[in-house]
This record gives C-alpha cells, structure tokens and sequence, in this order.
C-alpha cells in the first residue's frame, strides 16, 4: 500500500542511516522529523581516529554527495576508493550532509524518541492488518530538559543503530559476577575498540592486557595491541575464546565476517603470527565467570577447558551488542530468537548465508515488520549481528521507498533527481 505525499514520515536517529534516510525522504516530497537523542554521528564519535573497513564510495551515496555540492560548489570529497578515519567521515561527509538544506530542516538533535504507540490502539487490541495501518502512529518526544511532547506520523523509520547496550561478556552470554563493580571503576573495562593513542600507550604499556571475544571488534582490538606489545615487550596480551579447543575453529567462524571487512583476513593473519610468536597467548574454550579486585589490578576466573585464574589491569569485553526496542514495546514487534533484530530481517540474512553475498535487495519484503509501517534499518536492523556495514544501510533505504511511494523501479541513487537540494 503506497503512503502518498504530503505523508509524515518519523526517523528514529540521525546516525548515518538516519541522514540518508532523511535526505531521501526529503526529495520524494514528505514531511520528516528526525529525531536523534544526542548529536549527528553520536555513535561514531568515541571511534575519531580508526581507520573505517570500508572506502568512502561505500560510506557515502551519490545523493548525498550531490546534495552536498549543490549546497556547497567547493566541498572537497575523499576519494570514491580512499580508506577513511571515523573522524574524516563525520568532517568530509556526515556534517555537511547533516547541514544541507533538505535534512537540517527535518533533524531534531538532542529529542529522544521515548516512546512509540498506535493513537487508537494498545499492543495487546487483535484487530485487522488495514486497522493497524489507518491508525495514526503516537511518539513521546522528550528533550534533555526533560520537556515532552506528542508527535502523530504515518510511517516510523527506525534508524537508531545498534551499539547502545553492550551485550554480556561473562559465561553463558552473561555478565559476570563482579562485572557492576569492575564497570564503575573508569578506564579498566573497556566495550568498544579503542586504539592505543600516546596517552593509551603510556598508559598499557608494561600491562596485563585481557581481550575477550572472536568476533572482528575483538580483531581490530588485538591487531591493534601488537603494535603496542612490540613497542613495550613486557606488555602481556591474554585472549579469551569461547569454542571446542580440540578444533580450534576460529577461523571458520570468523570466514563470513571476512567479507564484511575486507581487512579482517590480513588482520588475522597477523594475529595468528603473533599468537604462534607468543605475543598474544590464546586460551581457546574458556568463558569469564567472575572477577574481583586483586592488590594491582583485577582477577579474572575462567571456566571451560582448563579453569584458570588471571590478573589483568585493562579488560577489552569485545562480545558484541544488542539493540534496543524498548521505545517500540507497545508496537507488535516480531523479533528474531537469535538477532534481537526484526525477524523477517534476520531471516532474509539468514537465506542469504547459504547463497551470495546480499548486494542489493530485489525487493523492501524483508524489511516489512509484522507492526505496519514500523521498518528498522540500518545498523539496528542486524540486532546482535556484527556483520553490518553502511552500503548495505543505502539499499534499505533504496528498496524501502520502492515501498513506500509503490514505485518499484525508483531508486534515487542511480538515477538522481535534477531539482537542487
Ligand atoms: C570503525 C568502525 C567499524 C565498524 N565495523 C562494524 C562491523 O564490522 N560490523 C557492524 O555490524 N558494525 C560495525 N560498525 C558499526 C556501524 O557501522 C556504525 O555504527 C554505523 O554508524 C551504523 O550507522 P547507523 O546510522 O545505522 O547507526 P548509528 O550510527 O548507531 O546511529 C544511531 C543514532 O540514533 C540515535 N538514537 C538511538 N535511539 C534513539 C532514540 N530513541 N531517539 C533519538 N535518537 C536515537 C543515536 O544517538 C545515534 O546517533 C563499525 C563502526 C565503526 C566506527
């Protein structure tokens, strides 16, 4: 059922998916609010200088890249195959994009979307599919001043990325005993990558550093690490992985990743190099149950394959993260058992495991939600999946508004509107 213009369109986030999102939405003629609790990039933020896996012409569409030089003739771009900082994406693309025209009227920064209903309609009301969609979707809006207010809309896009909660870095997916006390003491449980800047390498330098996780945060993570063992050789680099130690099958499981992160397999090859130098000691088939404060630094108590006991000063709990739909609670969300994420979503992954790698979707179904016109994209879209990446975010965009203006051949990306933004 196409939603015809002048419709109200409300996107969750102005993360990256979330400034596309707008833009687009923006061209074809409907009314968005883009609401992001904090600033553009929010989440891109703590990351500055590490070097993106992906090339600029993937982290950027033509339609933005147009836009932004309609506004700004002299805007210089990174090159389409140039690899780019966190830091020189949010500079040469993001901002602009959040400054031109078209989006900075629609964004919302600093309003938080608290909570999203059916004006008519609990979660729990059994009516018609066509009953759901004629009703009006309600959001809570609430600012950091803790003002609030109403907001009617016919869509919800759901563009709030997915790396809010970190999920559980202990036994069983759980954190472990201890974990609360340990994460009150600044600086030593660290959840996402962080690279050892001059101030971080004076500060692990000669260390125990621990790294739990397989997945490629954790890969990144110890990459990263080498350096800094080399530089100071008294540095102790312990990493802890789940699995069967008799089959040591991280690099399977790592192989799909690969693709997601087209550096992942140079990474860890090195890793392996220094795993086999005894730079990195890798404890295969272990998990964390606990940990307590030791006289310097923190004791960590593994179960699995050969119980053990450590001693660590920085803990990197590289093992994901898991989206947040606690503001949608009263939609009828039908989340996948595994992801956490949309499961129509996760299920069209899941096909395409087996097949080819999903390079453009054929058509916006797997983005169809049990809840009518709630999508998730984006980012959040992959739930506790770490195989996201931005390109993928574009052609959601793309096929969801083959769906939602009933167009099936539009696709602002490739054939890109000649009005000025
Ligand atoms: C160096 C690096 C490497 C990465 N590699 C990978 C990878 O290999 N695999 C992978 O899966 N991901 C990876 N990521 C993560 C992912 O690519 C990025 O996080 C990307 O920014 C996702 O964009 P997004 O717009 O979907 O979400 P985000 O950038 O997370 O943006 C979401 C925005 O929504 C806002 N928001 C959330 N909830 C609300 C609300 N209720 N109301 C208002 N605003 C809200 C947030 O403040 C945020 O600004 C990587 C990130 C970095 C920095």
């Amino acid at each position: 059922m196409a939603i015809d213009t002048p419709a109200r369109i409300a996107i969750v986030g102005a993360g990256p998916t979330g400034l596309e999102a707008t833009l687009y939405a923006r061209f074809l003629g409907y009314d968005v609010d883009t609401f992001e609790s904090a600033s553009v990039g929010e989440a891109l933020r703590p990351y500055g200088p590490i070097e993106l896996p992906w090339t600029f012409g993937e982290l950027s569409s033509p339609l933005g890249r147009t836009a932004i030089l309609t506004q700004n003739p002299d805007h210089r771009f990174p090159a389409d195959d140039a690899t780019i900082t966190v830091e020189q994406w949010l500079s040469s693309y993001l901002l602009p994009l959040a400054e031109v025209d078209l989006v900075v009227d629609s964004l919302r920064p600093g309003r938080s979307v608290a909570q999203i209903g059916r004006e008519g309609l609990r979660r729990s009301d059994v009516v018609p599919f066509d009953d759901r969609f004629d009703e009006l979707f309600l959001l809570r809006i609430a600012d950091r001043d803790g003002n609030e207010e109403w907001l009617q809309c016919d869509i919800v896009i759901d563009a709030g990325g997915g790396e809010s909660e970190p999920a559980g870095w202990g036994v069983g997916g759980l954190d472990p005993i201890g974990a609360a006390r340990l994460a009150s003491e600044s600086n030593i449980l660290l959840r996402h990558v962080v690279l050892p800047d001059e101030e971080r390498q004076r500060e692990w330098a000669d260390r125990s550093l621990l790294v739990v996780g397989d997945e490629l945060p954790a890969i990144r993570q110890l990459d990263a690490l080498l350096d800094l063992k080399r530089a100071s050789p008294e540095t102790t680099i312990d990493w802890i992985v789940r699995g069967n130690p008799e089959e040591d099958s991280l690099g399977d499981r790592l192989a799909p990743l690969v693709s997601t992160d087209p550096r992942a397999a140079e990474r860890m090859a090195r890793i392996e190099q220094g795993v086999a130098a005894g730079l990195i000691r890798r404890l295969v088939g272990l998990q964390v149950a606990s940990v307590s404060p030791a006289q310097e630094g923190w004791w960590i108590d593994l179960v699995g394959s050969q119980p053990n006991r450590l001693r660590s000063d920085r803990i990197f709990a590289l093992t994901g993260f898991r989206p947040d739909f606690s503001s949608a609670r009263e939609l009828q969300l039908d989340l996948s058992p595994e992801t956490e994420g949309p499961r129509a979503w996760a299920d069209y992954l899941n096909a395409k495991r087996s097949g080819p790698e999903p390079t453009r979707l054929e058509s916006a179904e797997p983005l169809v939600n049990h809840e009518p016109n709630y999508y998730v994209i984006g980012r959040k879209s992959y739930g506790r999946r770490s195989d996201y990446r931005p390109s993928i975010g574009l052609d959601q965009i793309r096929a969801l508004f083959t769906l939602i203006a009933d167009r099936p051949g539009l696709d602002l990306y490739r054939h890109l509107p000649t009005e000025s933004a």
